[in-house]
């Protein structure tokens, strides 16, 4: 018979950095548990079918398969979402943009888009903190609307509403007071797309173009005609690409151009206010 404690202290997972973790965590999606219980109870033993779903959640991961996707949800602000692989996995790195965005937005009612919305994470966060905003989150892969949809209901969000989009496709005349957005912006012929987590998530949510800014000049081209007087657009990008994401900014006609740093002090988000 096999136990907590005995898998627990044979966890082989050379290429994770936080081999103890994943396993921890996988162990709680197979006993539908959580991790205080595997403390509590490390003599609890598996059954054969436990044991079965462990060792099989154990080979994925050790084939490079992200522990969000194999345990199906991901924390992101206050807020546990179901992610999958239709969509980009949400990352700690993305709450700096909700923070300024909650910042720079009007603080009474205002419209509010989250363009590539994904599994809802930024417009889902965007709406539980301000109730007085209607976020509408969009999306081009039909899958990941649906996804963001679920994570709506789950948090009962009547704020959040989403639609399927390509940028700015579907939205015709609409005008909001706060734009944003965590759009692909790696390059597609960078290296680090060979490594690690982001080799299981979608091309479509990581890669735009030969220099990654395909999607933010889209974007950049495009909000104008979307965005209030006064609105501001924020856009999250890679830590090299502050100078020319305030460039096309700048170009475009936006107003008090800025890019603002993550925790490790790199240039993450950059924005400008439309004063049209
Ligand atoms: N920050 C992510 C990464 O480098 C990419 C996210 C994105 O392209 N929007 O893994």
């Amino acid at each position: 018979m096999t136990c907590i404690a005995d898998l627990l202290a044979q966890v082989e997972l050379p290429d994770s950095t936080t081999p103890d973790l994943d396993a921890q965590l996988l162990l709680t999606k197979v006993l539908g548990k959580s991790q205080s219980y595997l403390r509590t109870w490390p003599e609890r033993e598996l059954d054969a079918e436990q044991l079965a779903a462990y060792e099989q959640l154990m080979a994925r991961r050790r084939q490079g398969e992200p522990v969000a996707y194999l345990l199906g949800q991901q924390g992101f602000w206050s807020l546990d979402l179901q992610v999958s692989s239709a969509t980009l996995i949400p990352r700690a790195d993305t709450e700096r943009l909700v923070e300024l965005a909650l910042e720079l937005g009007p603080p009474g009612a205002a419209r509010v888009l989250d363009l590539g919305t994904g599994s809802g994470a930024i417009a889902l966060a965007l709406a539980k903190e301000r109730s007085e905003w209607q976020v509408l989150g969009c999306d081009t892969v039909a899958q990941a609307v649906e996804l963001a949809e679920r994570n709506r209901l789950a948090h009962k969000l009547g704020n959040a509403r989403f639609v399927q989009s390509n940028w700015f496709s579907a939205l015709a005349t609409d005008t909001f007071e706060l734009i944003v957005s965590n759009p692909p912006y790696i390059a597609d012929t960078d290296p680090h797309l060979q490594r690690g987590d982001v080799r299981f998530e979608p091309a479509s949510a990581l890669v735009s173009g030969t220099d990654g800014l395909d999607a933010i000049r889209q974007i950049i081209e495009q909000a104008p005609a979307h965005l209030h007087n006064h609105g501001w657009l924020l856009i999250e990008h890679g830590w090299d690409q502050s100078a020319p994401v305030g460039e096309l900014l700048q170009q475009r006609g936006f107003a008090a151009v800025q890019s603002w740093q993550d925790l490790a002090g790199h240039q993450r988000v950059s924005g400008g206010q439309w004063r049209g």
